[in-house]
Parts: C-alpha cells; structure tokens; sequence
C-alpha cells in the first residue's frame, strides 16, 4: 500500500499505538496528523495547564517521529475536512484512529467515515487507547456498566491485558505534505510556574524511575502529603503520552504490594470511563441524586472564592488548592480533602469544584474529575455517600509533622511541627494574614447532614 494516514487524537505517543503500527506495517508513507479541532478548543478543554502540556506532547512526538525519518503534521480545523483533502494529495487508502471515548469523537469517527465514501479511503478504527480495557468489555449481567468499584476491580484484574507495541523503527512521511508549526508552550499564557514538563519521553523517564524507586514504597506512602510517593503520571495518562495498558504491564511485573496497590489505581481510571461512558450526563447531572440544594447566594459566592484562593483558614485545604494552582496538579489526599470540604462542609455544588480543577489540572478529564467530584460529594459512586472527611484529623493524619502546610502556605511556616494546622489558637503574629477558619467543622457537618436528610 502506497499511504496511510494516522489520526492522532489523545493518544499521543509512538509506543504502544495500534493505529501507527497498522500504518507503518502496511503502508510505504504514513501522515502522523495531529489537527487543532476548534470544536474541542471552544468547548473550554483547552486550559492554558493543558494546553502548554499538550504542545509539549506534540513536540515530543515530532522529535520522535523525526528520529525515526518522519514528522508530525499538524494542523487547524475540521479534521474530517482535513483528512479528506489529505487523502486526496497522498493517495492514501487507509485513514487509521484509535475510538475515543466521548460522544463527540464517535461522532467524528461516523462523520469521517461517511466523508471517506466514494474517495477509495477507508476508515480503520482501533479499539480505543485511553483505557487499559476498554468501556463496555466488562459489564455485570444484565446492566451496561458497573456502579461499584470493588466487584469491576476483581473481574478487571482477571482480564488479561494486550500486550504493549514497540514504537516503529523508521517511518517515511509523503513529501510535499504541509504542516503548521507544532505549538510551543512558551506561547501559552496563564500556565502555572510549577507545571511538569509533559511529552512521552518525559512519561516515560517518569515511569521508568517510578517502577526502579517509587512504586514498592507506594502502599505505605501513598496518603503522606509531604513525602509525595505518588507517581505523577496522571497528566501524561490523560494525553496518552503513556499507555494505560503499558504501565499495568510494567508495573505488574515489578511486582509486590506496592505494586497491586498502584494498579488498583489505574484500575478506578478506567472504572470512571466505563461509568461516563455509559452515562454521559454525569459529568454535568447528579449520577444519584440525593435532592440536594446546594448553597447560593452572597455568602455561598464569597467562600467559594475562598476556596479557590486557597483562604479557607483551615491550612491543609489551603495547601492543596494552592499546590494545584502552582504545579496545575494536587496530590490525590488533597483533592479528596479540598473536595469534600467544598460540597460537604460548606455544602456548595460540586461542580463549582469540578470546573475550577478543569481550569487548572494539567491531568483533568471529565471521567476522573467529575466522578471523583461525584464519588466525594455522594452523589456518585461511592457506597458510603454520606461520610464527611474533617480536615482537621486528616491533616494530623496525612500530614503529621505539618510540612505540606509549611511548603504550600508560607504565611504559616513559623508554626512548628502540627500546632501549624490549627493556626487561630496561636498569637496573630505567627500567622501573619492568615484568615480564620470560614466555618466552624462542626457546624459545616450538621448542616450538611440535615440537608441530606431533608433531600
Ligand atoms: C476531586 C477529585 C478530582 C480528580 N480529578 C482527576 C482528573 O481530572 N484526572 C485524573 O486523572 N485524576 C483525577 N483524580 C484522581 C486522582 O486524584 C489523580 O489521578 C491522582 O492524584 C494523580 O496523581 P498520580 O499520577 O501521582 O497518581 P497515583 O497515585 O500514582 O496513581 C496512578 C494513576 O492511577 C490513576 N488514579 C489514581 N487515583 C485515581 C482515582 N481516584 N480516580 C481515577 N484515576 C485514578 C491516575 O491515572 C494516576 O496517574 C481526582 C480525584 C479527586 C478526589
């Protein structure tokens, strides 16, 4: 076969792609095309966090590419428009995509395939990448997805996995085939002075020292705060700069509890995309109502705005949101923590919350951030819906010595040791602008919880 094309999506890498392999293996040239869909940019994805990890991940798979002979095309616009009239320059019979997991993108898919009739094209559509299994190849009798974590755990634990491609050796790009200039993230505005950098070869790095040093501590450390034993590759997950599937594999084979405990993680990744998978409106509606009516109004607008600033005064939820505005990430313990102190104590909507971490994560998806938004505001998954996490005993549990509160708020770095998480009882002078606490722990419990009851 003369040409091929690859449509990259959220699969951004050489290893372990079906779609590229597909293409190397039948094709003499491959058009590696990444399109800059304005359809995805005005639906807001495109956070400056994002978008400067994604510029990374496409200039990190141009630089592979080029190793290998290749490059990537990029461009802007209708993609289905796009690849016709690619198809029609380079003669290419095969137009190869990996299925995506929104409506949206089997939208394209149906659309590219009705677009490519009658030009001698067709359209190969991979199973989908994102997932380690994909949406929808597990389901419990007689339903279309599973609403429990554990029971979807043990049945995904026994599902072998496929087992991960090489990247290509060489690949040949037609000649003559125009690209715009891959994005730079140095011309993205607004990124937090903290984002990692993004790309597979960075992913890659990241995940090779997580499996040499990290992952056999990950049991004992994965709550602690401070010591930040967690593995990071979140970011590098959502833009498939890794492979779901790949990691488990690797991850497997170090072995040991460590390891069991860290894919049980990736495993609650693909438990939130079966669940929005089969329920789309979740990432907006409740996906168990509870007849909530969250708090509105001056006050309710007020504290949330203190959340977001990270001035709640009670200084763990502070840590976290202001580590999320810094590094566009937040250590898991955190967003539990700031989550369940929004919707539970201060009983406003979740997806307030929801949408101010998609402005921020450079890891954030609608699968896994709304429904853990969900799962922490009881109105997902969670088969305990009413539990409130206090953040007082969680900070003297996850945080002991106080250090994750000293790093991340250094109005309070004169308080030792874990008197730091209870600033209002020291002199004013130790907690120099530090606001009093918005709402007493207490009180935020009861009024949740008689909410609950009346909804
Ligand atoms: C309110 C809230 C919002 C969240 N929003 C997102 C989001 O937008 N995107 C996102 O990827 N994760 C989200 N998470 C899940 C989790 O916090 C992050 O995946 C994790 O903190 C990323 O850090 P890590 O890569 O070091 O994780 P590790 O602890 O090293 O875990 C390994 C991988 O497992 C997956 N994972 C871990 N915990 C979860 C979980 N609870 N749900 C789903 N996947 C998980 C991630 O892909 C992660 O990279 C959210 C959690 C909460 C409570």
């Amino acid at each position: 076969m003369k040409a091929s094309i690859v449509l990259y999506t959220s699969d951004l890498r050489l290893h372990d792609h079906p779609p590229l392999r597909a293409a190397t293996r039948e094709a003499e040239e491959v058009v590696p095309l990444f399109v800059r869909d304005p359809g995805i940019e005005k639906a807001g994805f495109t956070a400056p966090n994002r978008a400067a990890f994604l510029a990374d991940c496409l200039a990190g798979l141009d630089a592979g590419l080029r190793e290998r002979g290749g490059r990537l095309v990029v461009r802007a616009g209708d993609p289905v428009r796009i690849v016709r009239e690619l198809v029609g320059s380079t003669g290419a019979e095969r137009v190869h995509v990996a299925a995506g997991l929104s409506a949206y993108a089997r939208g394209r898919a149906d659309r590219l395939r009705t677009a490519l009739e009658g030009t001698g094209a067709e359209l190969v559509e991979h199973e989908a990448v994102v997932t380690a299994l994909q949406p929808g190849e597990l389901v419990p009798g007689g339903k279309d997805h599973f609403a429990v974590f554990t029971p979807y755990h043990r049945q995904w634990s026994a599902q072998p996995l496929r087992e991960p491609l090489a990247a290509p050796r060489a690949l040949t790009v037609p000649s003559g085939v125009r690209s715009d200039a891959v994005p730079r993230r140095a011309d993205v505005e607004g990124v937090s002075p903290g984002l990692a950098e993004g790309g597979e070869a960075a992913g890659r790095a990241l995940l090779a020292a997580w499996r040499r040093d990290g992952v056999s501590r990950y049991e004992e450390m994965h709550d602690d705060l401070a010591g930040d034993g967690t593995s990071r590759l979140s970011p590098y997950l959502h833009f498939g700069a890794l492979s779901a599937a790949e990691c488990v594999h690797r991850v497997r084979a170090a072995g040991g509890a460590g390891a069991d405990a860290f894919v049980r993680q990736l495993c609650w990744r693909d438990f939130h995309h079966q669940v929005l998978a089969a329920r789309p409106a979740a990432a907006h509606k409740d996906y168990r109502p509870r007849g909530d009516h969250w708090r509105t109004g001056r006050s309710a607008e007020r504290e949330a705005a203190a959340w977001r600033e990270g001035r709640t005064g009670y200084p763990v939820v502070d840590a976290a949101m202001r580590q999320l505005a810094h590094e566009g990430w937040m250590h898991n313990r955190g967003r539990l923590l700031a989550a369940s102190f929004l919707t539970k104590t201060l009983y406003l909507d979740w997806r307030l919350g929801a949408a101010h971490f998609l402005d921020l994560l450079a890891d954030g998806d609608l699968a896994n951030n709304q429904m853990n938004w969900q799962w922490v505001a009881g109105t997902g998954t969670d088969t305990r819906p009413g539990r409130v996490l206090n953040p007082l005993t969680q900070a003297r549990k996850y945080d002991p010595e106080g250090d994750y509160v000293r790093r991340w708020v250094p109005e309070l770095r004169g308080i030792e040791g874990r008197a730091v998480h209870e600033p209002w009882k020291r002199p004013a002078g130790e907690r120099e602008g530090y606001p009093r606490p918005l709402v007493d722990l207490a009180e935020g419990r009861d009024r949740f919880r008689r909410a609950r009851e009346k909804g």
